[in-house]
């Protein structure tokens, strides 16, 4: 099969590969549509360590069931499917209390590391359990359907914090999970809803999926007009969607005595932390890693219109280009959001 490989880093090579082969309990689906995450785009450098070449990545994906292996009994070929980007083991402790995506022995598809190296979906076909396996809502396209898996994290986000009727919400960084943090949160009953990040053009799509305030925060002290905008009391929650010092800080400062904050960004291995803040306001700080169950009600509200994926597809394009769109996403191109590669 021809696979988008990692050949070192920062180098792509688009060529022929063996293809797996689903074992015991395995599909092997033919890839139609696999987006280009973030994640990917860190790693292709090294500097995150989590994709040592050679490898192939991409972990959201979406494709049809082209073989199955032995024991595989509900799934058939030809059937419609998106996947977990995690495969957990469904046998450790975390995982029979149903907390999956905290798997002891959990491997993210397409991620190279000390630890393990596990093949995505950039390529023709990919092998995965049967147990991570969705099926398709009819209808619902293979380019929406690879974007699930930001949007479970967005839904999962949510679901660790309590949210009440008219909650005044804040949601810091308007990258892809923040912005699918804004389209989501809509549904939640929240009143006030707030979008900070430094780029003008997402701050729009933040108004355009529901936000009723947006903030820049290069433009101006986005502490103070946090607190302008709640006539100085404070959000109820905060989602913490960068990862990065200033920006954990502006969530924590924004929301009000007793308020939530769910931090789900972490490009910064460490940052420093308003301690004070967070004690003698009595603030609840919520990790939020990836989802766990999330995905069917994803699928159902991709397919009845409740989230809306196409703003955030910036391309389509074949396989054998990724290279060429790694590198534009590399070098950080203005206006570039999701690339979603067809093998
Ligand atoms: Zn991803
Ligand atoms: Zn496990």
């Amino acid at each position: 099969m021809k696979a988008l490989v990692l050949q070192e880093y920062k180098k792509f090579d688009h060529r022929e590969v063996p293809a797996p082969q689903p074992a015991a309990g395995e599909v092997l689906i033919a890839v139609k549509a696999c987006g280009i995450c973030g994640s990917d785009v860190h790693g292709m450098d090294g500097s995150t360590g989590r994709r040592r070449p050679p490898v192939i990545m991409g972990h959201e994906a979406a494709g049809i069931i082209a073989a199955v292996g032995m024991g595989v009994t509900v799934w058939s070929v030809g059937d419609r499917v998106t996947f977990d980007s995690t495969i957990y083991c469904g046998e450790c402790e975390f995982c029979r209390r149903g907390e999956i995506n905290l798997c002891d022995n959990r491997r993210v598809l397409g991620v190279s590391c000390e630890d393990y190296r596990r093949d995505g979906a950039f390529a023709e076909f990919v092998a995965v359990p049967q147990r991570v396996l969705y099926r398709l809502p009819d209808g619902l396209p293979f380019e929406h359907a690879a974007l699930v898996e930001p949007f479970s994290i967005a839904l999962h986000a949510i679901r660790r914090v309590s949210i009440v009727l008219n909650d005044t919400v804040v949601v810091v960084g308007a990258g892809m999970i923040g912005l699918a943090l804004v389209q989501a949160l809509r549904h939640t009953g929240c009143g006030r809803l707030i979008s900070v990040d430094v780029a003008d053009d997402r701050l729009a799509l933040a108004k355009k999926f529901g936000a009723t305030d947006i903030v820049n925060s290069a433009k101006e002290n986005a502490a103070e007009a946090l607190l302008r905008l709640t006539h100085n009391r404070g959000t109820d929650v905060a989602f913490e969607a960068v990862g990065l010092t200033a920006t954990v800080d502006l969530a924590l400062r924004s929301v009000r005595k007793g308020g939530a904050v769910a931090l789900v960004g972490n490009v910064a291995p460490k940052i420093e932390f308003p301690l004070q803040i967070a004690v003698t306001r009595e603030l609840s700080i919520f990790g939020s890693c990836s989802s766990r169950g999330e995905y069917p009600a994803v699928l159902d509200m991709l397919a009845r219109g409740g989230l809306d994926p196409a703003p955030f597809i910036s391309a389509f394009a074949p396989l054998a280009d990724g290279a060429a769109w790694f590198d534009r996403l590399y070098r950080k191109e203005p206006g570039l959001m999701k690339v979603v590669l067809h093998p």
